[in-house]
């Protein structure tokens, strides 16, 4: 048998660094095993699945040097390799299920259902809706069917007992059939779940070993079901632990960059940042810090990944990225680092327009678009003195801005303009005004190129960072107050 792995990115959003590391231990399980690792983009939700997502993981992935062998952009046997364009496929397994009777169409409207859980949560019971919970009398089925309301297709589950499922790293994992939904497998707009589409394509694409984050685990029961009702052989699962902030949550963009993009930005090296993802829950033999891809691939035993709740920590990366820059680059290759970061065509080429304007001399570029070429600006609190707010204003405004701008996917300058406003008009004051402070957050400065400008060429996380850095400089949002934001932020109806 062939191993072969995958990884299997929704293009919803920024690169996550949890698709690098999933992707990296796919990379090495298959390499060590002389198989091969293909990336399918799962991009079933046509509302938030974006071609520049897209471009932008392939972009990410291949940056950190994790190559695949088949893929949306290298083709392969299997293809096509994006689930949106494998619609057809989807519609005929599901097609088989139906007439298997594994599957039922369901024309229950969403009232009801709301009704159905209620109606459960009521009568303290499991809200997961079961086939019976889900059944209308035939005739009731009959009209709707001649009405052509609109259904979805639901995978028939057991109403008890337990399902085992096996982990390569946790064994044998019971849950409960109690706890399990008639999962929707094909919505009402004929498109699949993420559910369907997985199996088949892991099915058809030969997929050996299944290794995901942890999260999917409740998944894996219906998962097995779905196996047994299409007679195929399953993968063998492995669940990754989730990577996790230094305070031990879940690794998220609320309190950590999470998006490659900003580790390039801020001048990671690809070669620092795979080494540390490798570390995370793992360890090379001889328990080395620094190794290459080629070490790890060529040690890599799954084996060793301890389920402990790896730790991103930036301190850490960044320590390893040091290291990497003294040890391993000599001039001309620190030189050739520094092109393909910052000093090349395409990044200059994006800052010109916006010095331009504002120079007489070449050397007014640097004081003026310096902060392109940085990380977070050496701000004080000082540094927003002439901003006349008051602290809990100034503070608040910095901080809405940054959880508004969590939510922005479209990351261009007319969204964050539009973002800007609305947000302007809630505080009740000028656009001028309310910028006035992200722009010393963001450039550093007083005097610079454009904010919104500088915000779209920075990117989404670099954007947050600073002003996530600028919060703490004015001496940060206490508990208390962070509670008081949080529900006003949620009053705005904004
Ligand atoms: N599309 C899923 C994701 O975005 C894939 C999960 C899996 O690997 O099965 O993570």
């Amino acid at each position: 048998m062939t191993v072969r792995t995958r990884i299997a990115p929704s293009p919803t959003g920024d690169p996550h660094v949890g698709t690098a590391y999933i992707a990296l231990f796919n990379l090495c399980f298959a390499r060590q095993h002389g198989g091969q690792f293909i990336l399918r983009i799962e991009d079933t939700d046509r509302v938030r699945s974006t071609a520049e997502s897209e471009q932008m993981i392939l972009d990410s992935l291949r940056w950190l040097g994790l190559e695949w062998d088949e893929g949306p952009d290298v083709g392969g046997p299997h293809g096509p390799y994006r689930q949106s364009e494998r619609g057809d496929i989807y519609a005929q397994y599901a097609q088989q299920l139906l007439d298997a009777g594994h599957a039922f169409k369901c024309y229950r409207t969403s009232e009801e259902l709301d009704e159905l859980r209620e109606a459960r949560k009521a009568a303290g019971l499991h809200l997961a809706l079961k086939p019976a919970d889900l059944a209308l009398p035939d005739d009731e089925v009959a009209r709707r069917e001649r009405e052509q309301w609109p259904y979805v297709v639901r995978m028939k589950v057991p109403g008890e007992g337990s399902c085992v499922v096996s982990d390569m790293l946790r064994g044998e994992i019971e849950v409960d059939w109690a706890q399990v939904d008639a999962q929707i497998l094909l919505k009402s707009d004929g498109m699949p779940t993420y559910h369907l589409a997985n199996v088949v394509d892991d099915h058809l694409m030969g997929i050996t070993h299944v290794m995901r984050g942890e999260e999917w685990i409740n998944s894996a029961p219906k998962h097995k079901l779905l196996y047994e009702y299409f007679d195929w052989p399953m993968p063998t699962l492995c669940h990754m632990p989730l990577l996790r902030n230094p305070d031990k949550s879940k690794l998220s963009k609320r309190k950590n960059p999470t998006s490659i993009n900003y580790y390039r930005r801020m001048g990671f090296l690809p070669q620092a940042v795979t080494n540390y993802l490798g570390r995370m829950g793992w360890s090379m033999p001889d328990d080395r810090e620094k190794f290459t891809l080629e070490e790890m691939m060529a040690n890599f035993d799954i084996q060793r990944v301890s389920l402990g709740g790896p730790v991103f920590d930036l301190e850490k990366l960044t320590w390893l990225n040091g290291v990497y820059i003294r040890e391993d680059l000599d001039d001309a290759a620190l030189l050739q680092a520094l092109r393909e970061w910052a000093f090349n065509d395409a990044y200059v080429n994006q800052i010109l327009p916006q010095v331009r304007p504002r120079i007489s001399t070449l050397s007014d570029v640097m004081p003026l678009a310096g902060h392109f070429f940085s990380g977070v600006p050496p701000l004080e609190a000082s540094s927003f003195d002439g901003i006349k707010l008051e602290h809990e204003t100034l503070l608040k405004l910095l901080q809405f801005l940054t959880w508004r701008l969590e939510g922005v996917s479209r990351w261009e300058k007319d969204v964050l303009l539009d973002e800007a406003k609305a947000l302007a008009e809630a505080f009740d004051m000028k656009m001028k005004a309310f910028l006035a402070p992200v722009f010393i957050a963001v450039t550093g400065s007083a005097t610079s190129t454009s904010v919104l400008d500088a915000m779209a060429i920075l990117g989404s996380d670099m954007t947050r960072a600073r002003l996530r850095h600028a919060i703490e400089v004015l001496g940060g949002v206490s508990k208390k107050q962070a509670k008081r934001f949080e529900k006003e932020y949620r009053q705005l109806q904004v």
